[in-house]
């Protein structure tokens, strides 16, 4: 056994040394000898390795407790990973050190090669992102503003079947690029108050046309007492039961899609918010349970292949579930149904208001009134890309605002000299000026009359985290394109003087073709003819953010 020791420490393909208690090397195998010209023995760690007077002490008195471990420079440029042993006596002291090292270089110039792939990988993405919303956004925008002004039938229904072939290409844009952030850990939880009530109804009301188009009953069974007003995530969470219940809705031919919401209190603020999306569809088989969050896995594909879908959904929404604390769990019977059950920690706002209510939803269809007018108000938006101009314009022509719209930054700082503006939408990506030096100028130039104008960026760069990047640069918000019409009028509600806002009934009904018998929901449709007409009519839908919902909902 001495031999084969012996042997093993003269050749293996490792340094092997050890040092005395004043961290002088008293032994070195003939590796550690070949990276020195000179015998090392009675030579310091320094000798060796390219370190800091205060970085030797600290290998050595760091590796008292446990073995120490850490990556430095040999004095021959190459890599080392070094690992040093305290050997001590029975009383705890030490009476050598062991220090054992290896070569790493290979591995850390691949490990570096690999971050440069990932890195283009993300900005790939990124620009892929960009190049794809941003025509999105022009067919989303202006199939939106055709049905508005269009009531022909079949009209009605070809931009049905486009906005929803839009959305779906979105959500995958999306959903990738939240993966992609995921991975690289960019994703950040963004925390806030919110009403849980808002957060089912939304879901409600997003896959229940897919939910009636398929026969199928979609029901919410909420816990009577459970608190109404949350802290956390609440888009991440809207995302997860979105995608849990549209899965649900995709994978059941009959029966009945149950999203129950329930909660578990744990202390005076904390509670586990529990939510179960239970379905009557088609299963999934024990074997193929274990890789349900794997990416890209879709299963049973002879009989699914009918049903669109990337294998994105599962794996995405247990990574946010996980990111917030929580876990996921499924249950599922094979040809009978399953069950998706997610726990996610939340804090209480207060216990006094309880009980979700979907009931304004249900029972009528909401009547489209715009939320507001303000034909006072002048709103610039600037944006290098015609259409996205034209699509805002459209957007904001219920509202009445007067809008004025310009190609660049140049023209941007040229116009603001003159003319005061109530609110300013920039867009990010922009040739010759971006969006960020324009708004940079625009504040550096104190002549103007627009110091205190509320600047939103527009930006088709879906990457989470550009928000607060926005904002850090002094922008008073961030909307993304495509520009949700819905998020388009709040943001205008909560920027333009209140002064300036008109609250309807404050001004005689807009007399359109189609009056107000336009539909409920997020889109600012009345006063220029959107109508409902060809969507069916569904008892609890808020047919507007349904077709507006940037979800998988896929055309199965
Ligand atoms: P996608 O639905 O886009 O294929 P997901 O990641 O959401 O991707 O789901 C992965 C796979 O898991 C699906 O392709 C499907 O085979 C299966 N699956 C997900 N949810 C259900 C469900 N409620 N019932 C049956 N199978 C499901």
């Amino acid at each position: 056994m001495g031999n084969i020791t012996d042997k093993i420490y003269d050749f293996i393909n490792a340094g092997v040394v050890v040092f005395d208690t004043s961290y002088r090397i008293t032994l070195a195998n003939p590796y550690a000898e070949g990276l020195a010209s000179d015998s090392i023995i009675k030579g310091k760690i320094g000798d060796l390795f390219e370190l800091e007077e205060a970085e030797q002490e600290d290998i050595f008195t760091l590796s008292l407790n446990k073995a120490y471990t850490v990556n430095c420079l040999g004095r021959d440029d190459r890599t080392y990973s070094l690992q040093m042993n305290a050997v001590l006596d029975d009383y705890g002291d030490p009476y050598c050190y062991m220090c054992i090292f290896m070569d790493i270089t290979r591995e850390v110039n691949l490990i570096s090669k690999l971050e440069v792939a990932n890195n283009a990988k993300t900005s790939f993405l990124t620009s892929m992102s960009h190049e794809i919303r941003t025509p999105i956004n022009a067919v989303i925008g202006f199939n939106e503003i055709i049905a508005r002004e269009n009531d022909t039938p079949s009209v009605k229904e070809y931009t049905e079947y486009i906005n929803r072939a839009a959305r779906h290409l979105l959500s995958i844009i999306n959903n990738l690029l939240d993966m992609e952030q995921i991975t690289v850990g960019k994703l950040v939880i963004n925390e806030t108050h919110y009403d849980l009530s808002e957060v089912i109804r939304d879901v409600y009301s997003i896959n229940a046309v897919k939910a009636k188009d398929k026969g199928l009953e979609l029901k919410v069974v909420s816990a009577p007492k459970i608190p109404k007003f949350l802290y956390g995530d609440n888009v991440r969470l809207q995302q997860i039961i979105i995608n849990l219940v549209s899965n649900a809705v995709k994978y059941t031919e009959k029966g009945s899609v149950t999203l129950e919401v329930d909660y578990w209190a744990r202390e005076e603020e904390d509670m586990d918010l529990i939510v179960r999306v239970r379905d009557t569809g088609i299963g999934i088989k024990e074997e193929d349970r274990p890789h349900l969050f794997d990416l890209f896995e879709r299963f049973d594909q002879d009989i699914n292949n009918h049903i669109e879908g990337t294998g994105l959904g599962l794996p995405l929404t247990r990574s946010l579930v996980e990111l917030m604390g929580g876990r996921i769990s499924v249950e599922s019977e094979y040809g009978k149904g399953s069950c998706f059950t997610v726990t996610i920690p939340q804090k209480v706002l207060d216990y006094s208001s309880v009980g979700i209510d979907i009931s304004d939803s249900a029972g009528s269809r909401r009547r489209y009134k715009a939320s507001f007018a303000a034909p006072k108000a002048r709103v610039l938006v600037v944006d290098d890309n015609e259409m996205n101009l034209r699509v805002a314009e459209g957007l904001m022509k219920p509202l009445k605002i007067q809008v004025d719209r310009v190609v660049s930054g140049y023209e941007m700082l040229d116009i603001i000299k003159t003319k005061h503006y109530d609110v300013i939408l920039l867009d990010h990506l922009m040739p010759k000026m971006d969006g960020i030096t324009a708004f940079k100028r625009m504040k550096k130039d104190t002549s103007h009359p627009n110091q205190d104008t509320p600047v939103i960026a527009l930006t088709a760069n879906a990457i989470r985290g550009m928000k607060d990047r926005f904002l850090e640069e002094g922008f008073t918000d961030y909307l993304a394109k495509p520009v949700e019409p819905g998020s388009l009028e709040e943001m205008l509600r909560k920027y333009l003087p209140a002064e300036l806002i008109e609250e309807p009934g404050s001004e005689p009904e807009p007399e359109t073709e189609a009056g107000p018998e336009t539909v409920a929901g997020a889109a600012p449709a009345a006063g220029d003819g959107f109508t409902p007409e060809l969507f069916d009519s569904v008892d609890g839908i808020d047919i507007n953010l349904a077709l507006t919902a940037s979800v998988d909902m896929a055309m199965v």
